[in-house]
This record gives structure tokens, sequence and C-alpha cells, in this order.
């Protein structure tokens, strides 16, 4: 099964999937792009739905704003299937004195087993449990770029942990797309297979030789960095699923956003907006390989990953 703000539902029924968006976030390293409006990210999430995405994941874990009620109403109204995340950011986005910075790795798995199984608690108050929320369907770890500090590592140990208990999948930020094959190692050392992880951002390294090596050790490849040109245009990061889906990847890739910011949402007033995916780079990779990649990448590969059995 897959489990959604709305309970869980049959992995068939999932349909097209945005790995990866935020409709609700607060980061105290992204001043002036909170995410914290239930009617504009309704909003946006409705012309999400409307250019043609079934599902997405709220890849916010605990701390940074997460409203599980709000997106349950959110889905409920606009249809938009959501997959809700435990699990905590890399250090970096958590103001000194959070409290999850003072809780070590069995604290912290007994928390993200908790919102798995019981409920996701409250982001301003973690340490009450809330047995009637949503609960979430997805495990997060974050790193640093080519850096693994002690609170990163903590939560590996305690996302490891709560994988071993519930067998729930789990996505690791990586910065910049380094540290793919370490990251492996320390999960895998905790009892994840890489066949239950995603990599996030991988496309921020877009190098298809590296990306078919994750897929052949397992790993999903989260690509999410479309619409953002200054560092390189999409055709960069279309070339590189193209050439890895060759290599023999096709099972193991992602597609999502992560705009997560207030000022490219539609909503929000900003641009291009959520829609961007569905609506500009699904079309391109359409054209260029066909429609049975883009159902591989949009629907068989996010259920594989996002299904488990508790
Ligand atoms: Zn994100």
């Amino acid at each position: 099964m897959i489990r959604t703000a709305l309970g869980d539902i049959a992995a068939a029924d999932l349909g097209r999937t945005d790995y990866h968006e935020h409709l609700f976030q607060v980061s105290p390293l992204l001043p002036g792009d909170e995410l914290d409006d239930e009617q504009r990210s309704g909003r946006e999430a409705a012309r999400l739905r409307a250019a043609g995405i079934d599902a997405m994941v709220d890849a916010t874990p605990a701390g940074l704003g997460r409203d599980a009620e709000a997106v349950a109403r959110i889905s409920r109204s606009t249809g938009l299937r959501v997959v809700l995340t435990t699990g905590a950011h890399r250090r970096a986005h958590y103001r000194d004195g959070h409290p999850l910075l003072g809780m070590d790795a069995a604290a912290l798995g007994r928390l993200f087993t908790a919102e798995l199984t019981e409920g996701v608690r409250d982001d301003a108050a973690l340490a009450a449990p809330r047995p009637h929320a949503p609960r979430a369907g997805l495990l997060k770890a974050g790193i640093g770029y080519w850096s693994i500090g002690d609170f990163e590592r903590r939560v590996l140990d305690g996302v490891a942990q709560a994988h071993r208990a519930t067998g729930a999948p789990v996505m690791v930020h990586l910065e910049h797309g380094s540290a793919a094959f370490e990251v492996l190692g320390v999960l895998g050392d905790g009892g994840v297979p890489a066949h239950r992880v995603v990599l996030a951002h991988v496309d921020r390294n877009p190098d298809p030789g590296l990306h078919a090596e994750l897929a052949a050790a397992g790993a999903y490849l989260g690509y999410d960095g479309m619409a953002r040109h200054k560092s390189w245009p999409d055709s960069v990061i279309l070339d590189c699923l193209l050439r890895t889906a060759e290599l023999g990847g096709a099972d193991r890739l992602l597609l999502g956003g992560d705009v997560a910011r207030r000022t490219r949402y539609l909503a929000y007033g900003g641009m291009p907006g959520l829609e961007y995916l569905p609506a500009r780079f699904v079309p391109r990779l359409e054209r260029a390989a066909g429609p049975g990649l883009v159902r591989r990448v949009l629907v068989d590969n996010p259920a594989r990953l996002l299904d488990w059995t508790p």
C-alpha cells in the first residue's frame, strides 16, 4: 500500500506522481519564501492537478512548518493525492536550539516511526503524539555538500531505525547531488537497501554515467531541478535522463519540481509554478522518448518506491 494524507491506497491507484514538492515549508534558510498559507497552497495544488498530476510527495520533514491536517484538506478538495514526510532535513535548515537537534538517533527513530504509524505531530510541539492526525508515508534525511555532520548522521541512523521497524521508503536530500554512494553506504549499514531509497537532486550533478551506476546499485534517482537555467537549461536534465535510461536506469528515474519557494508559486504571486513540470518538461520528455518512458518515470517507478507493508 501507499500511505497518503487521506489514508492507505493501493499502489496501482497512485497515478502520475510528482515525487518532490512542498505545500508547506518554513525554513530559516529560505527567508521570504515561506509556504504557509492554506488557501494559496491549495490553489497551487489544484493547478498541479489540473495540469495532469494525480499525486505528489510533500517532501517537508519534521520541524519545518508542516501542516498535515491542512494537506489532508487540500488533498480532499483538489483530488490530488499527497504522501506526507517524516524524518529531518540537513542541519542548516534548523535554527540553533531547535528541539530536533538535541535528540539522539534512537529518539529520532522513535519519533519518525510514530509519525509513520500513529500520526504526524504538530511541528511546533514534536513531543506530543496525535493519534488521529494523518500519517506519513515516507522517511527523509539530508546531508551537506560532501558532508555528513553529527546531526545528519543521527538522522540517517534514526531513519534507518524507522525503516527497519516499518519498511517505509526513504528520501535523501543530496546537496548538489554529492555523496550519493556514501549515503547509500550509511543507510545500507543501517539495514536500508538501496532499492528503498530515492536520492533527491541527483540531477544537480547531471552525470549519466554516475546515475546509471547508482541505478544499477538499486537506488532511485530524483530529478527535480527543472526551470533553474541559472545552473543549466532543462535540455541538460532531459539529455541526462534519456542517457541514463539508455544505460539501464529507466526503472529508477523519478520526476519532481521541488519548486519549494513562494516566489516561484503562481498562487503566491510568483512563477513558474508547480505546473511547470507537467506543462513544460513532461511534454518534452514524451516527444523525445515516447509515452512508455513517461509512464515508467511518472507512474510505475514512484508507485514501486512508495509501496510498503507496515
Ligand atoms: Zn524539496
